[in-house]
């Protein structure tokens, strides 16, 4: 039998294979990229450049002699002109499923009658139905969080937000979003002539993008978007009763597949078409991947355009605090991370939380929307709680008559909701659910301060000096002490920038990607003696660690080093003998069957593997 390596972390692929995101410095001299420099260009295609970002998606070329995504970063951070450079991380969509059968209009009004499994009876779908017992609640879910009451305070106002759904793109024909004439359209393309009439960079583009295939087509083929951009839509008027003419508009754009995922580089570029193409407000129902540079970067561009982006905290049942998620984990202040909770408030059980990174709970469980193809059905998952948030900031902008910032938006949601509900307290920054009525409320009293606090991305000039001389260009400073305090959100939640992880001991779980998936492999989980050592590239740090132990999914080491979650570092493991040296490029992750951090490889030749897979063979069994 032969000893086997076990991924201690899941061996699916979490970044785009042969590809990388480039970040090059300010006065870079030339206009030769480093892929150019570094390889050639017969070997890179440029996919797409934000030039005023300095950003570049990458790819390898196919073929022989396509370097691995460890080589292309190595090749690439060698360009002292290089900022970062990054894996092209897969992101996905943040659902926990489709809770029931998919239902017609009419199954919808019956379900709705029934007051059973979602909600109580509403009032606008069936009036016949209301009685003493109905609270008023909504439609899409039984939790109360008082839309209904917000509606009958609706002014009449002529500012449209738009909300921008980042996801698996829209049923655009539903009856729905036809009815309300709720999709985003842009009056500045002549649709159909072949030409960008408006100057953005797309053709025809006259409801949105699909980023996935490239087109003016954002068609869902999946089912996530349009129940995503129903339930937006819901939170400023009843989807299942009247259509009424939509006073929020839906930006649909697609860059999540028919399976669910996508790229990085796309969920950039559709967050920079939002940016540029008038949306007021951001939703990303999807996570995933590690920390990326990139993905910051847009988003505090949106930050810096006043657009609020609302993300789904995700549906792992993790701790955000310990274990990041991204985007929802970036510190930026437009940025709300949103917990699940169910009708009666309590935290979903599939829910992530964190008292210092997720913001604010919103319901999730068995909310009812649209679906492709004159559908509707109930759905759970941060997926679904986000777009109600996203939503509620759309109407506070409406009420407000003008697009109120990330900032003012989250301060609002922050001071000005539940408190308490629930089994939340301490799950979530703010202890509280959101409320439709207050929010509303508040800006009908209050109206919106165009205050923004400027956010300095104190983590940047620490990336900048690193990236140059060493690891793999996601490689953080090596930090002294806790992280620096955001700058906007410090004086109300003193929440902290960065979210730095005490590795003192530190484990270093090896999660080796299985390339052999027959069943004896998979069995082993035998720890070894070992004496050996670890060396760690961190920026132009080294860091030594002694390895007591090697189990069949990794090394223990100790350190006094601080690692950034999510941050890439660089390691040499030693075999026994010290003959043999490993050297492979890891992220900085949270081992939940460990219960300790580790560090996940990005990308493992098998040789390395094999050759880890020796060493065991000579060991002996620890107790
Ligand atoms: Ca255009």
């Amino acid at each position: 039998m032969s000893v086997s390596l076990i991924a201690i972390v899941s061996g699916a692929q979490e970044f785009v294979p042969g590809e990388v995101i480039v970040k090059y410095k300010k006065n870079r001299s030339g206009a030769m990229s480093a892929a150019s420099k570094a390889g050639g260009a017969s070997k890179f295609t440029i996919k797409k450049s934000w030039d005023s970002m300095g950003i570049q998606h990458v790819q390898a070329k196919a073929g022989a002699g396509q370097p691995s995504t460890q080589q292309l970063i190595q090749q690439l951070k060698a360009d002292p002109d290089v900022e970062f450079v990054e894996p092209n991380y897969i992101l996905k969509k943040q659902s926990a499923g489709v809770d029931g059968p998919r239902l017609s209009r009419q199954g919808v009004k019956e379900q709705l009658s029934l007051g059973a499994p979602v909600s109580k009876v509403n009032s606008k779908v069936n009036a016949a139905s209301v009685s003493a017992q109905s609270a008023p609640v909504y439609s899409q879910t039984s939790a109360d969080i008082q839309v209904e009451d917000a509606w009958a305070l609706l002014t009449s106002q002529t500012f449209v937000p738009v909300v921008a759904v980042i996801d698996t793109g829209l049923d655009y024909n539903h009856e729905v979003f036809v009815g309300t004439d709720a999709v985003w359209e842009n009056t500045g393309e002549t649709p159909n002539n072949g030409l960008d009439d408006d100057g953005n960079g797309y053709i025809d583009d006259v409801r949105g993008w699909n980023f996935v295939a490239n087109n003016n087509n954002p068609m869902d083929d999946e089912d996530h978007g349009t129940h995503v951009s129903g339930i937006v839509l819901g939170i400023s008027q009843d989807i299942f009763g009247t259509p009424q003419p939509a006073i929020v508009k839906i930006m649909p754009l697609k860059f999540l597949d028919s399976n669910g995922s996508g790229a990085t580089s796309d969920a950039i570029e559709a967050i920079y078409y939002a940016i540029e193409n008038g949306a007021t407000v951001i939703n990303a129902s999807w996570g995933g991947g590690g920390y990326s540079q990139a993905l910051q970067d847009a988003i505090l561009e949106a930050y810096n355009s006043g657009v609020t982006f609302v993300a789904a905290a995700g549906n792992a049942s993790n701790n955000n605090d310990s274990s990041p998620t991204y985007p929802a984990n970036y510190s930026i202040p437009n940025v709300i991370s949103i917990a699940a909770t169910t009708s009666i408030d309590n935290l979903a059980s599939f829910s992530n939380y964190g008292r210092q990174s997720v913001h604010i709970a919103s319901p999730g469980v068995s909310i009812l929307s649209t679906l492709p193809n004159e559908s509707y059905a109930n759905a759970s998952g941060t997926s679904m709680a986000t777009p109600i948030v996203a939503g509620i900031v759309a109407l506070m902008q409406r009420e407000a008559g003008e697009a109120i910032n990330g900032y003012q938006a989250s301060q609002i949601l922050f001071n000005v909701n539940d408190e308490g509900v629930g089994n939340i307290s301490g799950k979530v920054v703010t202890n509280s659910r959101v409320n439709v009525l207050k929010a509303v409320s508040y800006v009908q009293s209050n109206g919106a301060s165009h205050y923004q606090p400027s956010y300095t991305d104190s983590s940047r000039s620490l990336a900048s000096s690193e990236s140059a001389s060493g690891g793999c260009g996601l490689v953080r400073q090596v930090m002294k002490s806790q992280g620096a305090q955001g700058a906007g959100r410090s004086d109300l939640f003193g929440r902290a920038l960065l979210l730095l992880i005490v590795l003192s001991p530190f484990v270093l779980a090896i999660a080796l990607k299985q390339k052999r998936r027959d069943e004896e492999n998979r069995r082993s989980h035998q720890r070894y003696n070992i004496t050996s050592e670890v060396r760690i590239s961190v920026g132009d740090k080294e860091l030594v660690g002694s390895v007591s132990s090697i189990s069949l999914g990794g090394v223990k080491i100790d350190t006094d080093a601080l690692l950034e979650q999510g941050g890439i570092v660089e390691m040499n493991i030693m075999s026994p003998d010290g003959k043999e040296k490993v050297q492979v490029l890891g992220k900085v992750v949270w081992s939940q069957e460990r219960k300790a951090y580790g560090v996940q490889f990005c990308d493992m030749a098998e040789t390395q593997t094999n050759s880890i897979s020796s060493w065991t063979k000579k060991l002996v069994k620890a107790s």
